[in-house]
């Protein structure tokens, strides 16, 4: 039987409602338009196309945009006084700076230097801590638009075996952790698999919820996976590239044979992708929130 596909595209829509709904009583009972600031450096085209994505997602929902584009060759210095100014000004709620940086910028100074208050990403070492101990107020957009995907698709958590394949601090150990915490929507009993894990199969194949971080095109099979299953793939992965550039994007799971044997499955593109920036939106939202707090 084919798996029920659970499309991110239209709970990423849905979200965008709730949120311009919030957005609206925000401006009507305090005043206060929440702003995001946006920090490019170069021309890499997925970045530039990732930060258009992102302003143009705020505009569609009411967010303020601050952003700013700065040529490659700046310097550390130049993009840490910017991201003091950004610090320092009332009307950004949100910094965010997109990753990865040329290398004459140490990324994890940069990183350091956004006020945790202002951290959307979750990439500070303070909300990183912060979501280890189970009380974030970022969680990391990409791990907080799976966790939405499962609670938005019915997918019982508490007691479940779930398995993780991918160990990044981007995607694989901050989902794991947040299924891990003692609480409502999560309580998950969680094996995180990697390039040292001994028989991959032998955990997938247990698993009643597979969440798949490898950035490797067919690492899971249809035969890896438990019938029932539901199963969320993350990767993104570039496959048939022409002379023109344009590509084919999968992910990590084999979806056709997936599909015959999960019960619930996210396709690639329009599973996880789309929550990662609805996600961003929601946690700029929330900073407005706190500090009127
Ligand atoms: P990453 O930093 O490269 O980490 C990949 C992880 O997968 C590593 O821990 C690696 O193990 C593990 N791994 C790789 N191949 C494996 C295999 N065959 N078996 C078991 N483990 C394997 O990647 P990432 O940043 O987490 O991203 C993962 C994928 O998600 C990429 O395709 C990326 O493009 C995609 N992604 C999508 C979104 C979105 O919004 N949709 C956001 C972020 C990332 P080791 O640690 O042992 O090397």
């Amino acid at each position: 039987m084919a798996a029920q596909i659970i499309d991110g595209k239209a709970v990423a829509e849905a979200i965008r409602g709730e949120l311009a709904a919030d957005i609206a009583a925000l401006r009507e009972r305090h005043g206060v338009t929440p702003g995001l600031a946006t920090v490019l450096v170069g021309e890499d085209p997925g970045s530039v196309s990732y930060v258009t994505g992102k302003n143009k997602a705020c505009a569609t929902i009411g967010i303020r945009s601050f952003h700013h584009h700065l040529p490659a060759d700046v310097s550390e210095d130049y993009l840490l006084k910017l991201v003091g100014e950004l610090n320092a000004n009332p009307e950004v709620h949100g910094v965010l700076v997109q990753l990865p940086l040329p290398k004459q910028i140490d990324e994890r100074k940069v990183i350091h230097a956004i006020d945790p208050d202002k951290d959307v990403d979750g990439f500070h070492p303070v909300n990183v801590g912060r979501l280890m101990i189970g009380e974030e107020i970022f969680p990391p957009c990409t791990p907080a638009g799976i966790i939405e995907l499962l609670h938005r698709s019915a997918t019982p958590l508490a007691g479940a075996d779930v398995v993780v394949v991918g160990r990044s601090n981007l995607v694989g150990k901050p989902v794991a952790v947040m299924l891990l915490q003692k609480r409502a929507g999560a309580n998950a009993t969680v094996t995180i698999c990697h390039t040292g894990t001994r028989d991959l199969a032998v955990h997938t194949r247990r698993a009643e919820v597979l969440i798949v971080a490898a950035g490797r095109v067919g690492a899971i099979t249809g035969d890896m996976i438990r019938p029932g299953a539901t199963v969320i793939d993350v990767g993104v992965n570039r496959i048939g590239i022409t002379a023109s550039g344009k590509a084919k994007l999968v992910g990590d799971v084999d979806f056709a044979a997936a599909s015959e044997v999960a019960g619930k499955i996210t396709p690639v593109p329009g599973g996880v992708g789309p929550m990662t920036i609805a996600m961003l939106l929601k946690n700029t939202v929330h900073a407005a929130r706190l500090r009127l707090a």
